[in-house]
């Protein structure tokens, strides 16, 4: 029977064949060294040598096209490849801002059906989240939810509680009873229905709504 044993010139360990990296220049058919002694070598060199090997590199890569695009392809669905990606996406974001934002508008501009599609699906999450990022933004204190907003329009029937008109003939938006900008706050009990006209009537005037509905 063959031998399956071998023994690693540099560890010196006799070991399975399969540890060895198949070599064809060699005799044996195998490499001197284990796989393990091998790799470190490898690894010592590159370390040693790494610009020789960074243009090594290039030279296989820019040779291999296919096999380059099919590994990156195969290491793109590993959870570490997602993960470097993520990491890269958001470095790059935080190091070009300004590109990002301009990268989204365009986006956002050639893909407008895909905008409108997420606005419908998401129309009240939408504005929750954008009264909640505009009231960060103004130093406001408190948030609410999409919950939150849903059981105030119920409560009030889905009626503007200014000019009287109902959803779906109108959009309800929530409106600060004491603006944002005169001190009031984001919470909820801050909050009433009214139709996109009439908070943009009421704006940030501290007014009641006896008095806004002479307005309109
Ligand atoms: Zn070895
Ligand atoms: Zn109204």
């Amino acid at each position: 029977m063959e031998e399956q044993l071998r023994r690693c010139f540099k560890c010196g360990l006799k070991q399975d064949k399969s540890e060895f990296y198949i070599d064809k220049r060699n005799k044996s058919g195998l490499t001197g060294y284990c796989r393990k002694c091998a790799n470190k070598r490898i690894s010592e060199r590159r370390r040693k040598n790494p610009e020789k090997f960074r243009q090594r590199d290039r030279l296989w890569r820019a040779k291999n096209p296919e096999l380059v695009k099919r590994s990156e392809f195969k290491y793109s669905r590993t959870k570490r490849g997602i993960e470097v990606r993520k990491k890269n996406r958001e470095k790059w974001i935080k190091n070009n801002p300004i590109k990002n934002i301009v990268a989204k508008r365009k986006w956002r501009k050639n893909n407008q059906d895909k905008v409108k599609d997420e606005y419908k699906r998401n129309k009240d999450d939408y504005i929750t989240r954008t009264r909640n990022r505009k009231a960060r933004l103004k130093n406001a204190k408190g948030t609410f939810s999409t919950k939150e907003w849903n059981d105030l329009k119920r409560k009030h029937n889905y009626t503007c509680l200014c000019c009287g008109k109902k959803e779906l003939i109108i959009k309800l938006v929530p409106d600060h009873i004491l603006a944002l900008t005169k001190g009031g706050n984001n919470d909820i009990g801050n909050i009433q229905p009214l139709c996109r006209r009439c908070n943009g009537i009421k704006w940030n005037k501290i007014i009641s709504l006896s008095e806004l509905r002479k307005l309109i």
